[in-house]
């Protein structure tokens, strides 16, 4: 894993190297012009002639003389465009109109690197996790039974206002001011789908967002932090991204290590007012066992809790299924 710093400087490397092919095309194509149009090569020689007499008739306070040489100036340069316009080779190809591939405009990073850098981002995560087949507007509330049991709860409004959180979540994300949640409820109950749909709302709106299972984002997490003690790459990016999302916190790999590793993680964040999401199949009893108590208070204190209610849409689409077929 990358952090938004690397996909950054990789992508302006990759702009940039972009405008040095397009340049060295340009100059080549413009040599070979040269070559077939040897009137290119007299107008160049006129121009820088004209440029040099321009500056002494200037120095001697000739005004006439001067205006009639702008003016042959100025036509030897639009015959010139109008050559190299017939050729199109006005100016070098650039893909990115602000900047013209340099990847800088007015002294900061151009939008055209940032976006390379998260669609970069975006495809990375997604080999892992399926981001984009997970929308908010494929998530289908109709899975959720709309019947009030005897404690007043009601599934399909439950997950109407959930969905509705989550959408308001992703559209007005803001690092350093949104919410940390925390989805609870049962397996196949839409917490990953929605979770996948804030993390693509979110990079799309040019965040940096880190999204992955419990088990791959943290157990390995451990190792390296072990080795490296929190220098690396990747704990940096799980420290550093706009917004963290880990899916199935619970099921990665217990030790006194992983603790203490989610432990940093979970507090860091905190401190520094970066979101974080998780979704957990445990209950807040089986989060208080698994978890030492300074990670479950924080999960319980700071975290925002969303409780999943339903029965198991990914059973109910397999049961559909089959009797469609
Ligand atoms: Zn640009």
């Amino acid at each position: 894993m990358k952090t938004q710093q690397a996909y950054l400087s990789d992508a302006l490397a990759q702009v940039q190297a972009r405008r040095r092919t397009n340049l060295a095309v340009y100059r080549a194509e413009r040599a070979a012009a040269e070559d077939a149009e040897p009137r290119l090569v007299e107008i160049e020689r006129e121009m820088t002639a004209l440029g040099a007499e321009l500056a002494r008739t200037a120095l001697a306070g000739k005004s006439e003389a001067l205006a009639a040489l702008r003016e042959r100036l100025q036509a030897l340069s639009t015959e010139k465009q109008a050559l190299l316009a017939a050729r199109h080779l006005v100016e070098p190809k650039a893909d990115c109109a602000l900047c013209g591939d340099t990847g800088y405009r007015r002294g900061a990073l151009c939008d055209c690197v940032k976006s390379l850098a998260r669609r970069q981002m975006y495809a990375d995560l997604s080999k892992e996790c399926p981001i984009g087949d997970c929308t908010f507007d494929n998530f289908d509330l109709s899975y959720y039974p709309d019947v009030t049991d005897e404690h007043g709860q009601n599934p399909r409004r439950r997950m109407t206002q959930i969905l509705a959180l989550c959408r308001e979540y992703a559209e007005t994300f803001a690092p350093g001011a949104s919410a940390n949640l925390l989805f609870i409820g049962k397996t196949g109950l839409g917490k990953t789908h929605l979770s996948l749909s804030i993390a693509a709302r979110v990079l799309e709106r040019g965040f940096g967002v880190v999204y992955g299972a419990a088990q791959n984002l943290l157990s390995p997490v451990s190792q390296e932090y072990f080795r490296f003690s929190g220098e690396d790459d990747r704990m940096r990016a799980l420290l550093e991204c706009d917004l963290l999302i880990i899916d199935d916190l619970g099921t990665e790999l217990h030790s006194s290590f992983t603790n203490a590793v989610i432990y940093n993680l979970l507090n860091t964040r905190l401190l520094q007012k970066r979101p974080t999401i998780l979704n957990t199949n445990l209950s807040l009893p089986e989060l208080e066992a698994q978890y030492e108590p300074r990670v479950s208070s924080r999960l319980i204190g700071e975290y925002t809790l969303k409780r999943f209610l339903g029965a198991d849409i990914r059973q109910r689409k397999a049961l559909e299924r089959g009797a469609n077929n």
